[in-house]
């Protein structure tokens, strides 16, 4: 789960690494005008290049402030405001710890040339990170990556980004920009995963999973289907996590952009293809929809009946294209048939037709 940069720092500070002054603003509520940095909550990176950090003078804190909770950062409406003091940034440094899954070691990742560019150093010259497993945590570590980086202060952040990512079991706690000023290390932003599969041991967070969902996907989970958002524009169902995994990759196999994964679940029937179906209908992003059903405990003709009648009671115009395969399946063709939705057996067939789909 990702935290947002006011709850990172929150947790910097009680392990005493300094942050600067702030203020949370929520949307709709009052704050008081004061020249500051206006950044915006946001569980995305790169907020600076997108516009959503903005320095700004006391006369214009309003209208500003405005502004930034009308915005959209890379896709994300803006809910809440953090209003920090300006610092004075003589450098920026990078530093981070996550999780190396070569070797199975926390793995420091430190560069004295750090802030919004760092992606792209470490593209072209990644001789400029400093790249360390932490094999014996303990002062000597932290204090020969200080040495190597050229930062003074360096190993206590380090020790103590450790000791966060440890108890709080992250997938990664990353500063950037740590900032050096006259004052010494500053941690002028946060970004802090944790590791989704320990959120039970975090009472104070696992309620908070559940706003990382889009509108789509907190319907899908009431109404109990498995739908995580992608990015093309072919909606998959399926009924299985293993048949729709199989369906993604042979989408993209054929040159195709699946926009999500959807599993009705075992032994689903009707009910569970017209939520579904209702989903893939309402999402913008979806032009063409493809189910992938094989029939089991679940009928095929139950499926295709669904199908047709969420087809007429909520006017789905988008072209699908339907394979189904098992119990009833010469039953559920021929259904599908009457009523002119191209439908077939064969798995292959069915995603080269849906992917050659011009729309
Ligand atoms: P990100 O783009 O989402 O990583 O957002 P950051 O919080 O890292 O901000 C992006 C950049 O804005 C930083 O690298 C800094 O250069 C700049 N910035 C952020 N806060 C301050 C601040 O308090 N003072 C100054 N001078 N620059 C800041
Ligand atoms: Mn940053």
């Amino acid at each position: 789960m990702k935290l947002f940069e006011f709850e990172g720092k929150e947790i910097f500070s009680k392990y005493g690494i300094r942050i600067p002054k702030g203020e949370v603003i929520a949307k709709g509520s009052k704050a008081r005008a004061m020249e500051c940095v206006l950044k915006a909550q946001v569980l995305v990176g790169g907020r600076g290049k997108a516009g959503g950090i903005i320095l700004v003078k006391e006369n214009e804190f309003e209208k500003r402030l405005a502004e930034l909770f009308s915005k959209e950062i890379k896709g994300e409406k803006v809910n809440i405001v953090l209003a920090e003091s300006k610092i004075t940034i003589q450098k920026e440094v990078y530093a981070s710890i996550s999780v190396n899954r070569e070797t199975g070691h926390p793995v420091f990742l430190v560069s004295a040339q750090g802030g919004v560019d760092i992606e792209e150093l470490s593209r072209t010259s990644p001789d400029k990170i400093i790249r360390k497993d932490v094999v014996k945590p303990g002062r000597e570590t932290f204090v020969s990556i200080e040495k190597e980086a050229g930062v003074s202060g360096l190993a206590d952040i380090l020790d103590k980004i450790y000791r966060i990512f440890v108890d709080m079991d992250c997938e990664l706690v990353e500063i950037n920009p740590l900032a050096v000023t006259p004052d010494g290390l500053v941690a002028a932003d946060s970004k802090i995963i944790i590791d989704d599969n320990a959120l039970y041991r975090h009472e104070g967070w696992k309620g908070k999973k559940e706003r990382e969902l889009s509108d789509f996907e907190r319907e899908a989970t009431e109404a109990g289907l498995s739908y995580v958002e992608l990015d093309g524009d072919i909606g998959i169902i399926g009924n299985g996590a293993g048949l729709v995994m199989s369906t993604l990759d042979l989408v993209n196999l054929y040159g195709g952009k699946p926009s999500n994964f959807m599993d009705l679940g075992g032994g689903s029937g009707q009910e569970a293809m017209e939520k579904a179906l209702k989903i893939l209908k309402e999402n913008t992003k979806v032009k063409k929809i493809l189910i992938n059903i094989f029939g089991g405990i679940t009928r095929c003709d139950d499926m295709a009946r669904g199908i047709v009648a969420v087809k007429k009671t909520l006017g789905i115009e988008k072209p699908m294209v339907i394979r189904l395969t098992g119990t009833n399946e010469a039953e559920a063709l021929q259904i599908l048939g009457q009523e002119g939705i191209h439908a077939t057996k064969d798995v292959t067939q069915a995603i080269k037709n849906v992917v050659s789909l011009v729309v």
